[in-house]
């Protein structure tokens, strides 16, 4: 077994400082008693929650401050982490992205693909996309956005049922952004990350009650990105220092999503052997086949997919198979639904 120090957390929060309704005290709180690592916390177009000085360490709980940018037209979302000021809020999403990268900071598609028919959704709730991903800035997506998922299938008739069941709604990543993802994959590394999207935001039901829909809690036992790191993570290292550690990890690829409803996945691993050499999930390797493996804390319904198609199905809590060259990914679900995500592992042939 690897020695990797796994990191468990939530991406993609917001406080008051832009639409959510929690101040910087009660989110840390509640990520902390929900058993984070780490949150990163994303408003619109502001950091001033860095700016107040919320950036850093509580004991070994970590909190980055990003922000969540967005076009003229409220459109084309993007999660900027590691930029020490706001951009110009006039720049169009070519610009943003490419600015992004030119000042090596993070940046992360937000909630790519979301549909809602205009119709149906509730007041104040227009779908926010992409019209397309197909950027080489773009490198690392948020592949299941628990937010939008319950957007999109919110409508006037079933809202006083969803406002009650926020998490009930999103089973699994979008299938279009999921075909999307392997097939981009083909030609180059776009890493992915699950996204909270977290708001809490107090909504009257029926004109009866106020209810806060997704309370920062609830948020944080849902969608989660496992970090695996070579080096110990703690308040020792420089605020800097922790940083760059987890967005060069979320670069990297060498971490997975998981639903905690179904099931704390901390411990899962999924890696590829060939010979001595261990290739970790965002790696590759040239190599004409390789050994996969896998180990999950409870047995569930892995899918191994390649090349963007299922190649394998096992009920299993230990996967061992060889395979021949391709770009691999795996699946696990729990009843049905999605429970683990990996990012992928490329296996390229033509070794000599
Ligand atoms: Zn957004
Ligand atoms: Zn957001």
């Amino acid at each position: 077994m690897d020695n990797f120090n796994e990191l468990v957390g939530c991406i993609h929060a917001h406080s008051i400082y832009s639409d959510g309704s929690g101040d910087y005290p009660k989110i840390i709180q509640s990520a902390i008693d929900a058993g984070l690592d780490y949150l990163l916390m994303s408003d619109h177009m502001t950091m001033k929650g860095r700016s107040e000085g919320y950036n850093g360490w509580y004991d070994d709980f970590f909190l980055g401050i990003g922000y969540e940018i967005q076009d003229p037209d409220d459109q084309h979302h993007y999660l900027a982490f590691g930029l020490d000021e706001v951009l110009d809020a006039k720049l169009t999403h070519k610009e943003y992205i490419k600015e992004v990268e030119d000042r090596g900071a993070l940046g992360i598609a937000a909630h790519p693909f979301e549909e809602r028919d205009p119709e149906k959704a509730p007041r104040g709730m227009p779908p926010i996309n992409w019209t397309s991903l197909d950027y080489p800035e773009i490198k690392v997506i948020e592949l299941w956005n628990m937010m939008s998922h319950w957007m999109e299938k919110t409508t006037l008739r079933n809202q006083f049922w969803n406002f009650l069941h926020p998490r009930s709604f999103s089973t699994h990543p979008k299938t279009k952004l999921l075909k999307w993802w392997d097939k981009a994959n083909q030609d180059r590394k776009v890493t992915a990350i699950g996204a909270v999207d977290a708001h809490a935001t107090k909504i009257k039901i029926l004109g009866l009650f106020e209810k806060a829909v997704f309370d920062y809690k609830i948020m944080f036992k849902s969608i989660r990105t496992h970090l695996l790191l070579d080096e110990p993570f703690d308040h020792h290292i420089e605020e800097e220092d922790a940083e760059a550690i987890i967005y060069d990890n979320i670069r990297s690829g060498r971490n997975f999503i998981s639903n905690y409803r179904r099931g704390d996945a901390r411990g899962f691993r999924f890696w590829a052997q060939s010979g001595s050499q261990a290739i970790q999930m965002g790696e590759s390797i040239q190599a004409d086949e390789a050994k996969l493996k896998a180990q999950l804390p409870r047995k569930a319904h892995v899918k191994l997919i390649r090349n963007g198609d299922l190649y394998k199905k096992i009920y299993t809590n230990n996967l061992e198979i060889d395979v021949p060259a391709g770009i691999y990914r795996l699946e696990a679900e729990v009843k049905q639904r999605g429970w683990i995500y990996t990012n992928h592992i490329k296996i390229k042939g033509g070794h000599n």
